[in-house]
């Protein structure tokens, strides 16, 4: 017998049972920093950050989500550093957070197929959306399936920052797809442009092409993220907030 099966017989399945059970497994997520509430000299934190992703009003410490870039500067090396938060659920619905048209409906809840577009990423985003479809993680139980055509896919994702050279293939692909149709900014990058922002030869974030209808922060999100993320395109998972503390105010990609 195959030795791969053997050893599959033998230590019994390991697929995550997220979204049914909470994943609580060591390094399954790099985590987030979180806002806070300043007492002290806590505010220099904010001079840290690269990305301008901190900000200090009143006695609040904010986190920008749209711009952290997961360096962990805000957490290492610095005494007073910022709360971390060790979850995953970071996916977020543009727009109208509660505007249940945003979402697909009740057909596609397990029947979703995807096309994923590399939009000029790094590679730290593509890494995490192949492991998607690995056995740990397997969206094949949850009724989600990459599809290697734009005109069978329910869903683009997108990461990178949408470089020059991608804009027309993107384009492609979205005016190929059947309508109802969504678009999800995987990454830093394809929210707002990450570090390398927009520039003449990147668009800054796919939103400045085709509006992202839900985005998922990190640099890059782990995988359980981007499920979130697909969760949350048919429903099945609330949408997580852009911002920490949460703002009030409609959340936009390029506020
Ligand atoms: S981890 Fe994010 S918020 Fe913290 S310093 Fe780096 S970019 Fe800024």
């Amino acid at each position: 017998m195959n030795k791969w099966v053997l050893k599959g017989l033998k230590t019994g399945i390991k697929t995550t049972l997220y979204p049914d059970k909470e994943e609580t497994s060591p390094g399954i997520s790099p985590g987030l920093p979180q806002g806070k509430q300043t007492m002290g000299d806590e505010a220099q934190v904010v001079s840290r950050c690269p990305t301008q992703a901190l900000n200090h009003i009143k006695d609040m410490i904010s986190v920008d989500y749209r711009r952290c870039i997961h360096c962990f500067r805000c957490l290492r090396g610095i005494h007073n550093p910022v709360d971390w938060d060790k979850g995953y659920e970071w996916a977020v619905s543009i727009k109208e957070i509660d505007d249940a048209s945003r979402m697909l409906g009740k057909a596609f809840d397990h029947s979703l197929h995807i096309r994923f577009v590399d939009g000029g990423a790094c590679g730290a985003c593509i890494s995490e959306i192949e492991q998607i479809n690995k056995p740990y993680y397997n969206i094949h139980r949850l009724g989600f399936f990459i599809t290697p055509t734009p005109r069978e896919a329910d869903v683009l994702l997108v990461a990178g920052p949408v470089t020059d050279h991608m804009r027309l293939p993107i384009e492609k692909a979205y005016d190929a797809m059947p309508a109802p149709k969504r678009v999800i900014a995987i990454g830093t990058c394809a929210i707002s442009g990450g570090i390398f922002g927009p520039s003449f030869a990147s668009e800054g974030g796919i939103s400045n092409l085709i509006p992202a209808d839900i985005v998922v922060p990190g640099c890059p999100p782990p995988p359980l993220s981007i499920i979130h993320g697909l969760l949350l395109v048919v429903s099945r998972k609330p949408s997580a907030s852009l911002t920490s503390p949460k703002s009030t105010e409609g959340e936009r990609p390029h506020d």
